[in-house]
């Protein structure tokens, strides 16, 4: 991209909406809130959802995600704080800490337990739903798991730092997790009081704020100022341009962007295909052990 004209040229992506999470209970009975992927906003292309959890409270978090299927899409998993150990049918094994990810793509079929390594304590993080491309969801499983230490963290000026955990930013720091087939951009802000925040995105892609500690200011499409607080998602409208500042506290909060499929989205429960026939396919493979 020629950086010369998108300076000369920025269209600041407004906030078109701001969403709130409501409360859910998945998994064995894990307390969490649901961003993405609840009536307020069932989806934004490609993100088919977002959950975000927060809780000192064993009994919250302690059932987990015991083995449960996931077929057509990714499940990407980011941890703020505590440690979730994975493991799933094909032998793979890990546990997430602190600033780590896990980009699992599901593709054709997985069986996996998600479970907290910890039997008290905080534990904080995300898992965001990317959808894959009807040509691609049944490729094959696979990871991309990278711990904190393995994720790039551009220092810019004003005291600005941000992590990069997919995609590269304006200044060319690239994050470690690579999706060609959604071109996804996954970064960790912070901020200073004060502070400003910009970052160039690919204009036709969907993209969002979630804030993790505000306030953080936007603006929305008639200009005027909006305030997001914790836990808010802002829903970027197109443009090429991010802008958000920080209040008079400093600010940390995801900027999420990819590539949106328009294709049709067919859900049933851990599965995501195009059709109602293919979610019906994947119910009777996973009945047949056939994952
Ligand atoms: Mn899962």
């Amino acid at each position: 991209m020629n950086t010369a004209i998108l300076q000369e040229n920025p269209t600041v992506r407004q906030v078109s909406r701001v969403i709130k999470g409501m409360p859910a209970t998945d998994g064995a009975g894990v307390e969490l809130t649901r961003v993405i992927g609840q009536p307020a906003l069932p989806m934004l292309d490609p993100f088919l959802l977002l959950d975000a959890f927060r809780s000192d409270r064993p009994e919250d978090y302690l059932a987990g995600f015991p083995p449960h299927p996931h077929r057509g899409f990714e499940t990407v998993t980011y941890l703020l704080a505590g440690r979730m150990r994975h493991r799933d049918n094909a032998g793979h094994e890990g546990v997430i800490a602190p600033g780590g990810i896990q980009w699992m793509t599901a593709g054709r079929g997985i069986v996996h337990s998600e479970m907290p390594e910890q039997e008290n304590g905080l534990l904080e993080g995300f898992q965001l739903w990317v959808n894959l491309p009807a040509a691609h969801k049944m490729d094959h499983p696979g990871y991309q798991e990278y711990p904190a230490e393995q994720i790039p963290v551009e220092s810019r000026e004003g005291g600005i730092d941000v992590r990069v955990i997919a995609g590269a930013t304006s200044q060319g720091t690239r994050g470690p997790v690579v999706q060609p087939l959604t071109e996804p951009l996954y970064l960790d802000v912070r901020i200073p009081a004060g502070g400003e925040f910009t970052e160039r995105l690919p204009v036709n892609h969907n993209a969002f704020v979630y804030v993790i500690q505000g306030p953080v200011m936007a603006r929305d499409a008639g200009g005027r100022a909006v305030q997001l607080g914790r836990d808010d998602l802002g829903v970027l409208a197109r443009g090429n341009t991010v802008r958000v500042e920080a209040g008079n506290a400093e600010a940390r909060f995801l900027v999420v962007a990819g590539r949106p499929l328009n294709e049709p989205v067919a859900r049933g429960g851990p599965f995501v295909m195009n059709t109602r026939a293919e979610i019906q396919q994947a119910f009777e493979d996973y009945g047949q052990g056939r994952f």
